[in-house]
């Protein structure tokens, strides 16, 4: 058995998860927990590699293979799939990269498998530049045919600079608690211990790391002085700009992220309700808090149709709304989306978030502003949404932001995801007549 082969077969069956629709973060939790400290990178590497070049790795193995494998050989595909990920991307000798991939079809139970699993990499190597050329364009660029097609339509002239940041590892950015200090020190801090980084251009906490690192590496991370977060999503609290004292609600507001920046900006009176739908995830808001050292009042609650407890707390001065969403802007993120999301769930999404918008905005107090955000590039739960919503409520209105990096939509701004830079989120401000 060639060394790294446990590795490959783990990465394998974390891979066959999502293609059978379990989320990359649960198949890694419950399948790559098993494997040795020191393997963990190289399985997160085959896994998120993998499926953020997905449909164009697949569309090679479809032309490798005379017929497809059948569902209960998931796994080997799986495998396949990852064999032509490390030929193609890592810097991983050829020759060591096939064995220790077919000798996990063993540890797989599929050593009838393996033949075939060597005939296919190696006709990979011999042909490479023929299969290539024959891939479709959207295979080719490593989207799913209907967000290929989506893209087309709706930002047909990003289309392939979004492709290539959906392919790309994501920087790690950091948020200064400005609190506490400011980017400056903290960057000299950072220059300190060998960590180089780069100031953001549009927040001004953020420090995006030239090569991401361990959190524990952090300069009083456990203590709260900084957390990671992505730009893009840096310009949410930015945007709201809470003042000290004024009545906040967070309403989707798990893990936390946000939550913890607009306690930073309110400073020393903080008046924060944070709610999820998900008590769970609740926690992880906690949590959150308790590292920057902050308290608000959490609550398990339905946006959509806010409890007694919830309402109890209102009116509230401003609102952040970072609703569910497809995460078509943070794919390079959570690859998995590339084949868990069908074109069909923008539509589940938009009625949610339409129910969110409904259920939380008369909570607002006359004269307060609500910010609309997702983590999508489509405009189905954007633009149409906040248009829907401004068509039934007479008391609506939507106000300019300020951010010069983003792109005007009908309704709000988008930002589109860049492969050096912020994610791709979305954001519109509404105001609620006095
Ligand atoms: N704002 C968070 C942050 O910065 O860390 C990320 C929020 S995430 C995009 C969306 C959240 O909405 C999820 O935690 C999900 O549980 C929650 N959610 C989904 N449906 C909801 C609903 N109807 N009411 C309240 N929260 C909901």
């Amino acid at each position: 058995m060639k060394p790294g082969a446990a590795v490959r077969a783990r990465a394998a069956q974390v891979i066959a998860a999502v293609m059978r629709g379990d989320s990359l973060d649960r198949a890694l939790e419950s399948l790559g927990a098993g494997l040795p400290e020191r393997d963990q990178p190289l399985c997160r590497e085959i896994c998120y590699g993998t499926l953020r070049l997905f449909p164009r790795l697949n569309g090679l193995l479809g032309q490798l293979l005379q017929k497809p494998l059948r569902t209960k050989d998931r796994d080997v595909h799986a495998l396949a799939l990852a064999g032509l990920y490390q030929l193609t991307e890592m810097r991983i000798p050829p020759h060591a990269a096939v064995s220790a991939t077919v000798d996990a079809a063993t540890i797989l139970k599929k050593r009838q498998l393996s033949g075939l699993l060597n005939a296919v990499l190696r006709r990979f190597q011999r042909e490479e530049a023929d299969l290539l050329a024959a891939l479709s364009p959207a295979q080719n660029a490593a989207q799913a045919d209907w967000f290929w097609d989506a893209l087309g339509k709706h930002w047909p002239e990003q289309r392939e600079e979004i492709a290539q940041a959906n392919n790309t590892h994501p920087p790690m950015t950091v948020r200064v608690n400005l609190s506490r200090t400011d980017r400056d020190s903290y960057q000299q801090q950072l220059n300190g211990i060998d960590i180089s980084s780069q100031k953001g251009v549009m927040s001004s906490a953020a420090l995006t790391l030239d090569q991401p690192t361990d959190v524990s590496a952090l300069p009083g991370f456990m203590n709260g002085l900084c957390s990671v977060q992505d730009e893009a999503a840096q310009m949410a609290a930015q945007l709201l700009a809470p003042a000290p004292g004024e009545r906040i609600l967070d309403a989707c507001a798990a893990p936390g992220g946000k939550s913890g920046h607009i306690l930073e900006q309110q400073g020393s009176e903080p008046c924060l309700t944070a709610t999820d739908i998900s008590e769970d995830r609740l926690r992880r808001v906690q949590e959150n808090l308790n590292r920057l050292g902050f308290s608000a009042k959490l609550l398990c609650a339905d946006g959509a149709k806010p409890s007694t407890a919830l309402k109890d707390q209102g009116p509230f001065d401003a609102m952040l709304l970072d609703v569910p969403c497809s995460a078509t802007g943070v794919i390079r993120r959570h690859p998995d989306v590339k084949l868990l999301r069908r074109i069909e769930d923008a539509a589940g999404f938009a009625r949610q978030q339409n129910a969110i918008l409904d259920g939380l905005w008369p909570l607002l107090a006359p004269g307060g502003r609500l910010l609309y955000v997702t983590c999508s590039l489509l405009p189905e739960e954007n633009s149409d949404v906040v248009a829907a919503f401004l068509s039934r409520q007479a008391n609506a209105r939507e106000e300019p932001l300020e951010l010069d990096s983003a792109l005007p939509c009908t309704h709000g701004k988008q930002l589109l995801p860049h492969a050096k830079g912020a994610d791709g989120l979305y954001f519109a401000m509404l105001y609620k007549d006095v």
